[in-house]
């Protein structure tokens, strides 16, 4: 996977060098460049804001130098040409803004699929929304939130949406087993984990981790993930498909208050 990504502070994606991300970057599995958008400027100050027409507070960002900075990680007009010839999917752009789509880990599991991504870190007001127009012609444009608040700038946004999205790259975590059974990956939060000492501060790890017994322990994980569900995101489970679900899980959740209806989970009145 190739990764661009354009901002006007591109230290602050220095820690995408470590971890996990660096040694998939170092082992060749994804490519990740960070772009000055002052390097795109002309004027002696390197500037890329102005104020907003219509008046208002604060400053938007310019589009020239951000079609110019697209432009430089666009693959050149004619290879352009014949990867879509080819059938191939434009470079996809991701416009970090609280007023996107929000991210989820599945829309991660789709972005892991691509082959080249480029994220635009705004700043200030934002960018001026002809860039998004312009843009259209050449990216498949995606904005997208990383939850209901206003951070300062993309980066930070763009630091979680690299990470969650790179994490999934075949290759880049070690056990392909253990992003199946995170959290969100199925639509249910994750069971809770426990490792040495068995004791601790006389709080017990659950018996039942200790027993040996392989049914039993993956019987309670699942319960747990429905019970931690239901208290901390029922409105995971308002979206759960629950077409396919055992009797055995259907049982669990009917004793938590919850019954099969039409293939969707029903809270029931009288459980409160
Ligand atoms: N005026 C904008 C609005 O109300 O929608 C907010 C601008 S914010 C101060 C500056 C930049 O931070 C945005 O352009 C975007 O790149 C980034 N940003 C802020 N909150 C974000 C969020 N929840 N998700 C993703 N990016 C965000």
């Amino acid at each position: 996977m190739r990764i661009d990504v354009v901002s006007i502070f591109p230290e602050y994606l220095e820690p995408l060098k470590l971890s996990l991300i660096g040694k998939a970057r170092q082992d060749g599995l994804l490519s990740l460049d960070v772009h000055d958008l002052r390097d795109f400027t002309t004027d002696r100050h390197r500037t890329v804001d102005d104020t907003p027409y219509g008046g208002g507070a604060g400053m938007v960002m310019k589009p020239e130098p951000w079609a110019q900075a697209l432009e430089s990680v666009l693959p050149p007009e004619a290879e352009r040409g014949a990867a879509e010839t080819a059938g191939d999917s434009r470079p996809v752009l991701i416009v970090p803004s609280p007023a996107g789509a929000r991210f989820t880990q599945a829309m991660a599991y789709e972005l892991a699929e691509e082959e080249h991504l480029v994220f635009a870190c705004g700043r200030y007001e934002g960018i001026d929304e002809r860039v998004l127009d312009w843009s259209r012609e050449r990216f498949d444009v995606r904005p997208v939130s990383l939850g209901d608040y206003v951070l300062n700038g993309g980066e930070v946004a763009v630091m979680a949406m690299v990470e969650a999205i790179g994490r999934l790259v075949p290759g880049v975590v070690g056990n392909a087993e253990s992003l199946i059974e995170e959290s969100h990956s199925d639509g249910l939060l994750e069971y809770p984990v426990y490792t040495k000492p068995s004791s601790w501060r006389e709080h017990e790890v659950p018996e039942v981790l200790l027993s040996g017994n392989h049914g039993k322990i993956a019987r309670w994980r699942r319960h747990q993930q429905f019970e931690r569900t239901a208290e901390r995101r029922p409105d995971l489970l308002e979206e759960f498909d629950a077409t396919a679900l055992p009797g055995a899980d259907r049982e669990a959740f009917a004793q938590l208050g919850y019954d099969v209806v039409d293939g969707r989970l029903r809270r029931r009145p009288e459980a409160g």
